[in-house]
């Protein structure tokens, strides 16, 4: 598998993109949430979004859904197919009634599956998106009144997406389901309200921050390299083997 941050900041970041993830396997390109960036992020890394196979998303945030706007219309003006579009089951109806129905609705287009191919999700199980390419997602806590999930890629792979410390689901996932590489948002200063701070993931075992890698942070990042224990930075436009 391959992964590549189109972009690796957090929501009011300005000198990376929103925080969103291209998968590939097997020929086959997943994009892991679709912020207000994704559509220029992808421009300047010269991806086109009708290159994309499908979108997964995680959880309703401008940083996260932003871009699905532009990208249904451009799919639908453009290259007249309604595009793929997964995600989890509970959050089909809020999508659009609550984000997208503001400006996406006209004649024929009236509710989401008029703009997408969509593919509800339901947390817990486990969902084979291509070959060699399956996604389990894990309710998590975010925000209060607000659904948010992580993901479980390859069920080796855990991508946070956004959500509040939980030790012990970060301790289950590597003692007992094997998996070895974390993809974990942080929040380099201050008290974690609705993010994972990086003291908290300081506290960690060491055998675990050495399979974390960072995301989802703050214009400063540079100020924090070399203090992120045996966590390293994601960084943003690269390729990584998994
Ligand atoms: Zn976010
Ligand atoms: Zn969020």
């Amino acid at each position: 598998m391959k992964l590549q941050m189109i972009g690796t900041g957090n929501a009011f970041a300005k000198k990376y993109f929103n925080n969103n993830a291209l998968i590939e396997q097997d020929g086959f390109k997943l994009l892991i949430d679709c912020g207000i960036t994704a559509p220029l992020a992808l421009y300047e890394l010269g991806i086109g979004m009708e290159t994309l196979d499908a979108v997964l998303i995680t959880h309703m945030h401008g940083d996260h859904v932003g871009g699905l706007e532009e990208y249904g219309f451009q799919m639908k003006f453009k290259h007249g197919r309604k595009p793929v579009l997964y995600l989890p089951d509970t959050l089909v109806e809020p999508l659009w009634n609550q984000t997208l129905s503001g400006t996406m609705t006209q004649e024929g287009l009236e509710k989401l599956e008029d703009a997408f191919d969509v593919r509800p999700l339901r947390a817990g199980e486990v969902h084979e998106l291509a070959p060699n390419l399956n996604v389990e997602l894990i309710r998590t806590q975010h925000i209060a009144g607000k659904k948010s999930y992580s993901l479980l890629l390859n069920r080796d792979v855990f991508y946070s997406a956004d959500l509040t410390f939980d030790r012990d689901l970060i301790t289950t996932l590597v003692r007992d389901r094997g998996v070895r590489h974390l993809f974990h948002e942080v929040q380099l200063e201050g008290v974690g309200q609705v993010h994972v701070t990086l003291n908290e993931l300081l506290s960690l075992p060491e055998e675990i921050q050495a399979m974390t890698q960072l995301m989802h942070y703050a214009d400063n990042k540079n100020d924090f390299e070399g203090k992120t224990g045996k966590m390293t930075f994601l960084e943003q436009g690269t390729v990584y083997s998994i």
